[in-house]
């Protein structure tokens, strides 16, 4: 580690570089072990000196975002986590919104709605980065953001910028096309429309209160754990409930009492706790049901049977 740490020095970034990062304090779950190394690029100048040379040293990366939707093993992760936060700018083009990755999805909807701008209400309220969302094809309330997405600019591991114009036909369900892409999301643009200010705050509203009601920011989560396509008819939820394991326990992992799909940190939930009682729910899903829930949480890092 300490000839990695000295061939770091040399690229010279201006962002900051951390060893052993505990990546409990960059997810919702508030669990993880450390990070190798952990860079918080200032800028995509940054970006494009990191790259080519994790690449040279053959060091793995990982992109980070808001850490809403991963579990990282407590082992933590081997080479490189690159923290996007420090992509946070937002330009708007007419009814264009143009946001780094690193933008809070909660910071992306006020600066539409700042401009009478509509497309975004439904996603407010939900933790994340713009980068890690179009990432996941984040969807609320029956919408996708592909469905407003125009373009994304990517990062290959060579340091080149790419731009993307958007397909429908490359999105589905929590699909994208970046998921198994080995570059970078920089920045990506939202098509959006003129609206009624009062009606768009009041959109966003009900939404972000929905998810208060519903118990989203009680405690440690990643919200939903399965995919809830209804493949198999019902609510992954519903389906969880049904069988009586809201409240189930392992370590500090717990099924959330007020939703079947949410599996909360107690307080202090080791991931592989949280691991355990995903695969626990599938198994008794599997046994009862006859079929195999989906996770969507997303494990990272080094697990003992395999590395993401
Ligand atoms: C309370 C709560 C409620 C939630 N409700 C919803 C919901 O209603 N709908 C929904 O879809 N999700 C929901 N989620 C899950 C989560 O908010 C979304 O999946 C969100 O889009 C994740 O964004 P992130 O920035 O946190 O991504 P991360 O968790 O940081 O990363 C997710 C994946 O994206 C990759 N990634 C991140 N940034 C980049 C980048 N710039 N370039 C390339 N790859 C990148 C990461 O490597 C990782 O593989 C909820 C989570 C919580 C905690």
């Amino acid at each position: 580690m300490n000839t990695v740490r000295k061939k770091l020095e040399k690229i010279n970034i201006s962002g900051s570089i951390c060893f052993d990062e505990p990546m409990a304090l960059h997810t919702t779950f508030r669990v993880g072990g450390p990070a190798d190394i952990f860079i918080t690029p200032s800028g995509i100048d940054d970006l494009k000196l990191i790259l080519p040379w994790a690449q040279r040293e053959n060091l793995p990366i990982f992109p980070l975002g808001a850490g809403a939707n991963i579990l990282v093993s407590d082992r933590g992760i081997r080479g490189l986590v690159i923290n996007l936060s420090g992509l946070n700018e937002m330009t708007l083009h007419g009814e264009v919104l143009v946001a780094g990755a690193g933008v809070e999805i909660n910071k992306l909807v006020e600066k539409a709605a700042d401009a009478s701008l509509s497309g975004l209400e439904f996603i407010y309220g939900m933790p994340g980065s713009v980068g890690g969302s179009v990432w996941m094809n984040a969807r609320c309330y029956g919408i996708s953001l592909s469905d407003i997405l125009k373009w994304v600019e990517n990062l290959d591991p060579d340091g080149r910028i790419t731009r993307y114009e958007k397909r429908e036909e490359d999105f589905s369900y929590k699909r994208s096309p970046f998921q198994g892409s080995r570059s970078i999301i920089l920045r990506s643009a939202f098509l959006l429309q003129k609206g009624s200010p009062e009606k768009i705050r009041k959109e966003m509203e009900a939404h972000r209160s929905d998810r208060k009601r519903k118990g989203h920011y009680l405690a440690p989560c990643a919200g939903s754990v399965f995919k809830n396509n209804r493949d198999f008819g019902e609510p992954s939820g519903k389906i969880i409930d049904s069988l009586g394991l809201k409240g189930y326990q392992i370590g500090g992992a717990r099924v959330a009492d007020f939703h079947g799909n949410i599996i909360i940190n107690n307080g202090n939930a080791q991931a592989a706790d949280i691991r355990n009682l995903i695969e626990f729910i599938q198994k008794e899903v599997f046994e009862n049901r006859g079929f195999m829930l989906e996770p969507e949480v997303l494990y990272a890092g080094e697990w003992l049977d395999q590395y993401c």
